[in-house]
């Protein structure tokens, strides 16, 4: 996908009230032709609601919905081209795999011959070549959203919806699953919009997030915008884990913070002396010091105190450390001896560079 392809659905102010509850707070989004775009946020953010209304399984309460340039905004939903993935499979019990993915060409009046062909390509594409007689309670959760899937492509809509797909299936088939649907998408090359309150899974997945709260679109971008460039608070702690420190822009470019010599910022971080401000800063950005480490150069601080918690996961161990000024601090050291290297209680000092604060806007 490229950034260059033109928009295929275009949100323009749209908003949905249920009775006196507004869901979804007046919203525009594009979403570009091609691309695999996720909807991530908490429970209750708006995500389905959002879908339910490119779908036509909500009207929207105000705004316009544009298809390829067509107001749809009051069209029925099997005018739309849309399929859809959903998180309980939706498959209907009495029927295969086989008649399962073949209902929507039936109702389209495709000829047999042509469901044959199609339903076969499609149980293929997804893994299932050889389960055709099988009825969903002879499959796995897995398989069954394998078929859930096929049955959505078999008729190739012009963009396919999935609504938390993933959501019924343990960690590992997740994994496994994520990746299958993302070469699903680049094979056929159709318009992905997909919703999770699963942060790895978005990052994993998309093109470009967007990250909802309380009914409206925190920050739309793409997964490295999201992670390494968080536009507040909000999308800081909701996407992989964060420092977080605020206080006052000082004359001498630092932040002053409640206690401590205070924290040098990135350069033209693009604060005015004297205004308040919170910056981020990814613990796997900071680094423990050890004899023989490189010298600093001009931007990095550095910050001495004694290690407060310890969690070893295998993969990486996460450090909390107290700083002398009391400042709590979270690293991760992903590399031996490091990882096996402290304990509670031990003396640590610790390095970052400054360019690597990010500066977050205020919630609205
Ligand atoms: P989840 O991840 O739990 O599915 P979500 O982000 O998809 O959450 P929505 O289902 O879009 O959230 O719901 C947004 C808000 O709208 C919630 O507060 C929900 O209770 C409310 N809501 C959704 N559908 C209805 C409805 N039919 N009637 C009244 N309120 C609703």
């Amino acid at each position: 996908m490229t950034v260059t392809e033109p928009n295929m659905i275009e949100l323009q102010g749209v908003s949905k009230e249920f009775g006196n509850f507004l869901a979804l707070r007046p919203t525009d989004l594009n979403v570009r032709k091609g691309e695999f775009l996720t909807l991530l946020g908490p429970s209750g953010s708006g995500k389905s609601t959002l879908l339910n209304m490119i779908s036509g399984a909500f009207a929207a309460s105000s705004g316009r919905i544009m298809l390829n340039g067509t107001d749809i905004t009051n069209a029925p939903p099997r005018k739309r081209g849309i399929g859809m993935v959903f998180q309980n499979y939706a498959l209907m019990p009495h029927m295969t795999a086989f008649e399962n993915v073949a209902y929507p060409l039936k109702v389209r009046g495709v000829s047999k011959a042509d469901i044959r062909e199609k339903v076969t390509d499609a149980l293929k594409r997804v893994g299932l070549a050889g389960f055709e007689h099988r009825k969903p309670k002879q499959l796995s959760g897995g398989q069954q959203q394998r078929v859930g899937i096929a049955r959505c492509i078999v008729y190739s809509p012009s963009i396919i919806m999935m609504d938390e797909p993933l959501g019924a299936l343990d960690k590992n088939l997740r994994e496994q699953m994520q990746d299958e649907i993302k070469t699903l998408h680049r094979e056929i090359g159709t318009t992905f919009i997909y919703v999770t309150h699963d942060q790895e899974e978005a990052l994993n997945m998309s093109d470009r997030i967007c990250l909802m709260n309380n009914g409206s679109i925190v920050q739309l971008g793409t997964p490295d915008d999201l992670y390494f460039r968080p536009v507040n608070k909000f999308a800081a702690q909701f996407i992989g884990e964060s420092n977080l420190f605020s206080g006052k822009f000082e004359a001498d470019g630092r932040l002053k913070l409640s206690s401590g010599d205070g924290l040098a910022l990135p350069a033209n971080a693009g604060i005015a002396v004297g205004q308040s401000c919170q910056v981020m800063l990814r613990p796997e950005r900071v680094k423990a010091v050890v004899a023989g480490d490189a010298p600093v150069s001009a931007s990095t601080q550095s910050a001495s105190g004694r290690v407060a918690n310890v969690s070893f996961i295998g993969s990486m161990t996460s450090l909390a450390v107290e700083l002398t000024d009391g400042t709590l601090i979270k690293l991760k050291l992903t590399s031996l001896p490091l990882q096996s290297r402290y304990k509670v209680g031990d003396a640590i000092e610790l390095r970052w560079d400054a360019e690597d604060l990010v500066v977050l806007r205020e919630e609205a």
